[in-house]
């Protein structure tokens, strides 16, 4: 695909499909682009000489050459557009023309053609069904949007047309300008991975915002976030967050990594910041187009409102800010000015009588504090209190400091009526003090560090022959769950197991313990028994003598439980002392977007009544794995709470990662469940296997 050079900074535009009749979208864009456009533009439709006053092409081949084309013509005539452009040098395509795969079949074979056509003459193609593409620092609208969009340094994508529009006039109305907008339309062609990787070069783009309803080639689109945000932070709306419907629970991790959480690992990982409603999304937009991120994350709150003060200290308190101490001079000066009833320690209560000028004395003071890294004013209107007094003296601190400054001026008209003086100042202002402070926060995020993605551990003593000879073994058998009988994978990959034998006698159970030595567990082996425990099929701690009447009782339960289960056999494992150890679960699974995904958690019989599990998509690195235990609430737990030995981390690191290199080498393996993988003072031992073979290997989600 061509350069997205033609799409933003285009010299030339032909519109194919101008024309004046009133009401129709080839109108629109018409108007749009000329309104404000520097380069050239050529109205192209073969059933007209003129639009308005300017000469009309009646084809593409026939109008002077030109950069962009911009297509609004019935979907019929669509494809031989692109052909024609592609053969007049044209060098990209806004295809704004619905009626595409999202409309019925004949419009997704249609899509197919416009997609094809598009490599054919390697064109960047935004949509179909697209709004448009505007790109301010050259005047450029090509949309249909009713408002149009002032220059500014956030870009916004959006797989939602009227989701632009909606954005151009909250933008237009806050005084926040756009660099570049683009509406993706299907994303047949250019997607929003292409977009960001454009963006991250863009050296006029400070803020990238978008909404997205689905990623296709997850793997690369967290490649592009990666490489964007340590520089430019990237908000996003991720719609559509029911999961992929319920799943048979054949795995604890299938039913853990639902396909929402995916898409949170993913972004989290890609430092990208997913944001639930559209407000906060634009919220966040406008913050980071105003103010630098934070130097300090003390906040000074200044406010002639008890309740509402204190509503913003608890906010601030709940991090990532703090609440500033402040210097005994500022202290000293702030007694000098205010009256005795006031509070001069933070948030600073200037009390219920105070007017703008005493306002303003409390302002500069907070300001002019070394320790102070943004002010908050939360004021609530009173008799003495003009709102329109206060939005200057705010107004004019934002002039004379580069501290970011937000205001709270709580309210209805009276708020309006201000918040039009703070806008034009560029003072965000918001009618809750939590808001505020949320406002403030979005300052204080840290993107992750530009240093280069580290790839996972190199492992030279994995055996992914013998793995994939056990996986062959049992496809041979019909198998494609396979339990504890497949642990030789594990070992396979320098996991940890212990000792164990299958058994199909009562008098080999006996002999295989003895050789296993000391007390042993025993399990049900059988490809129709998912959860062993849930029919009383593990046995734990049984002493040598035990051994054969805990075989029958265990064929007993089978046939009381679940009588229609065939069991292959019974385990025989080594005990693994539990004492001190805490049981953990390791899992993966495949995920239609981002490919491997691995879940590390609390494990054990009740991981999803606990549900204290964390995501990533694979392949983990080392520091992945030890973010993810990080992540967890039972953290202390593995750390030695209450004077138990802390867990052997650095195993568990090892076995996550090695866990996510098998099911990189084998994409047989469709999902892995080792739970509980039970972890110690000295290392980490896998005591149990829940394995899904798929019958085609999902290919993971880098490439088209
Ligand atoms: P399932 O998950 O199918 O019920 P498991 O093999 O995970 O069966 O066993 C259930 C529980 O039994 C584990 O969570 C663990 O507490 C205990 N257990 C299993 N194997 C061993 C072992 N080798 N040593 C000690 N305890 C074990
Ligand atoms: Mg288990």
């Amino acid at each position: 695909m061509g350069s997205l050079d033609a799409l933003f900074t285009p010299a030339s535009v032909g519109l194919v499909g101008a024309t004046d009749r009133p009401g129709s979208v080839g109108r629109a864009i018409y108007e749009n682009l000329i309104a404000t456009f520097d380069g050239s533009i050529y109205p192209i439709n073969p059933n007209r000489d003129s639009v308005f006053t300017r000469e009309c092409y009646p084809s593409v081949a026939e109008a002077p050459p030109f950069e962009l084309a911009v297509v609004a013509v019935p979907p019929e005539s669509a494809i031989d557009v692109v052909h024609a452009a592609g053969k007049n040098g044209v060098a990209g395509i806004v295809m704004i023309t619905a009626g595409f795969a999202e409309h019925d079949d004949a419009g997704a074979t249609r899509e197919a053609d416009l997609i094809a056509a598009a490599a054919a003459h390697d064109l960047p193609v935004i949509g179909p069904n697209s709004l448009g593409v505007a790109s301010t620092p050259i005047g450029l609208n090509a949309t249909f949007s009713p408002t149009r969009p002032h220059p500014g340094s956030v870009s916004l994508l959006s797989q939602s047309g009227a989701f632009v529009t909606a954005a151009i006039d909250w933008a237009n109305y806050h005084d926040l300008g756009f660099r570049h907008i683009v509406s993706l339309g299907n994303k047949a062609v250019v997607d929003a991975t292409d977009v960001i990787e454009y963006w991250d070069t863009d050296p006029g783009t400070d803020v990238i915002i978008g909404y997205l309803e689905g990623i296709d080639r997850g793997r690369a689109f967290i490649n592009a976030a990666t490489a964007a945000t340590p520089e430019t932070p990237i908000v996003c709306i991720k719609a559509g967050r029911s999961t992929v419907g319920a799943r048979a629970a054949a795995s604890h991790t299938g039913t853990i990594a639902g396909s929402d959480r995916a898409y949170d690992a993913a972004f989290a990982q890609a430092g990208v910041r997913r944001v639930g409603r559209a407000e906060t999304l634009f919220n966040h937009a406008q913050m980071l187009a105003e103010f630098p991120p934070l130097q300090t994350k003390s906040v000074a709150v200044v406010t002639n409102a008890g309740g509402p003060g204190v509503m913003a200290a608890d906010a601030i308190a709940a991090g990532p800010l703090t609440l500033a101490t402040l210097h005994e001079s500022t202290t000293t000066h702030l007694q000098s000015v205010l009256p005795a009833a006031a509070t001069v320690d933070n948030p600073i209560d200037v009390v219920g009588d105070a007017d703008a000028d005493r306002f303003q004395a409390a302002i500069q003071a907070a300001a002019a504090d070394a320790s102070v890294g943004s002010v908050l004013v939360v004021a609530a209107p009173t008799a003495v209190l003009s709102y329109p007094e206060l939005a200057r003296v705010i107004g004019d601190l934002r002039q004379q400091t580069t501290l970011p400054v937000v205001a709270c001026l709580m309210g209805g008209s009276q708020a309006a009526e201000a918040g039009t003086e703070l806008t034009n100042s560029s003072v965000p202002n918001y009618v809750d003090p939590v808001r505020a402070t949320d406002g403030l926060a979005t300052l204080a995020h840290t993107e992750q560090p530009s240093t280069s993605t580290p790839s996972p551990p190199a492992y030279d003593d994995v055996r992914p022959d013998l793995a994939r000879d056990i996986i062959a073994a049992h496809r041979e058998t019909g198998t494609v769950q396979l339990g504890v009988e497949a642990m030789g994978i594990l070992d396979a990959y320098g996991i940890s197991t212990p000792h164990s034998e299958i058994v199909t006698s009562s008098s080999a159970a006996q002999q295989a313990a003895k050789r296993i030595g000391g007390p042993v567990v025993m399990k049900v082996v059988s490809p129709d028994i998912v959860h062993k425990s849930d029919i009383d099929g593990v046995e734990v701690d049984i002493p040598p003598g035990a051994v054969a009447d805990t075989y029958e009782r265990l064929q007993t339960r089978v046939q009381q439980h679940q009588p229609s289960a065939t069991v292959s056999g019974i385990q025989i494992q080594e005990h693994i002392a539990l004492a001190e150890t805490t049981e953990t679960i390791v899992g993966t699974t495949r995920d239609p977007q981002f490919g491997q995904l691995v879940v590390f958690g609390l494990g054990g019989l009740f991981v999803e009544v606990l549900e204290d599990t964390t995501l990533r998509v694979g392949p983990i690195t080392r520091s992945d794995a030890r973010a993810m235990i990080e992540d967890i609430k039972a953290t202390p737990l593995l750390r030695g709470a209450r004077g138990r030995p802390p867990a052997d981390e650095d195993a568990i690191v090892d076995a996550i990662c090695r866990v996510s290199r098998l099911v990189e080498d084998i994409p047989d393996i469709a999902e892995l469940d080792i739970n509980p993988l039970v972890a110690g003072p000295d290392g980490v031992t896998a005591v149990d296997l829940r394995l899904t073979v798929s019958s085609s290997p999902s290919a993971d989600n880098g490439d088209r």
